[in-house]
């Protein structure tokens, strides 16, 4: 079980000023009953998320990557945030300089009340075309089992990043910006695997931050960390919180 060290509640409740920064991953969905790629999911378990999503596997058989991506969908509808979700909403309205990254494309620190979140691998909520890049909030038909056609022509896609895509720049810029500059960076529910996300928690540390890991498991990172706080992020945050002040 974690224990939260004295160093960490020293900085996170000194100074209402302190630089939070928060990465955040598969694993704080988790208890939501969103499953991470590392997880299996029925029917879709014999597929590796590496194949479908990708832009070859769309145009090669858009239907296919269509319905894993309404499945996903269908799964994030019907989920609710959890408590880690929610520790970080309120870490955001209780700290002046907090910023929060995702790999996550569900949404769901939007829904639990984060207002600036660097989504680095978009939304799967949002939908737009390959071929004039119209964004689509709505799908010209939402019980689609095909990938619809947008009124160009072209295949209307998730707005997502996919393996071999490059990641929006403007937002990856803003995720070092705040790495290079944090007193603090949390690293959550992430295997910190996957680049460039996964040189954030890294770069943060070079640049004297003091870097907590929080996981189920150990990871690539948690050597290098200053503190891994081993737990279900759903637990973990909330207590973090109470101990810090922060609740
Ligand atoms: P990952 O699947 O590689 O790793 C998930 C990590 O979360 C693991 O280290 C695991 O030990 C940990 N974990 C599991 N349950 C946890 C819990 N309750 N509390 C704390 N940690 C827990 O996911 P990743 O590192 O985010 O990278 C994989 C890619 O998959 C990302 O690019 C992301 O876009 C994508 N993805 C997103 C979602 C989502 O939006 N919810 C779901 C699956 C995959
Ligand atoms: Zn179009």
């Amino acid at each position: 079980m974690f224990s939260i060290s004295r160093e960490l509640k020293t900085l996170l409740s000194g100074s209402p000023a302190v630089r939070v920064v928060v990465l955040t991953g598969a694993g704080i969905s988790a208890e939501s009953g969103v499953p991470t790629f590392r997880g299996t999911d029925g029917l879709w378990s014999k597929f590796k998320p590496e194949e479908l999503a990708n832009v070859d596997a769309f145009m090669s058989n858009p239907d296919l990557v269509w319905s894993w991506y309404q499945h996903r969908r269908e799964i994030i509808n019907k989920v609710q945030p959890n408590e880690g979700h929610t520790s970080l909403a309120r870490m955001e309205e209780k700290l002046a300089d907090f910023t929060l990254i995702t790999q996550n494309v569900d949404g769901l620190h939007r829904r639990a009340g984060s207002r600036n979140v660097l989504e680095l691998h978009g939304n799967i909520l949002y939908n737009k075309c390959i071929k004039c890049s119209k964004m689509y909030q709505t799908l010209p038909d939402e019980e689609a089992k095909s990938a619809p056609v947008c009124e160009c022509g072209g295949r209307i896609r998730p707005d997502v990043v996919w393996f071999g895509e490059m990641l929006p720049q403007q937002i990856l810029q803003s995720a070092f910006r705040a790495a290079e500059n944090a007193a603090v960076f949390f690293s959550i529910g992430t295997s910190a695997l996957v680049h460039p996300a996964a040189s954030l928690p890294v770069i943060a540390k070079q640049r004297g931050a003091y870097l907590v890991e929080i996981n189920v498991e150990t990871t690539v990172l948690t050597d290098y960390a200053d503190e891994f706080l081993e737990g279900p992020s759903g637990e973990v945050l909330p207590s973090l919180m109470k101990e810090c002040g922060l609740a």
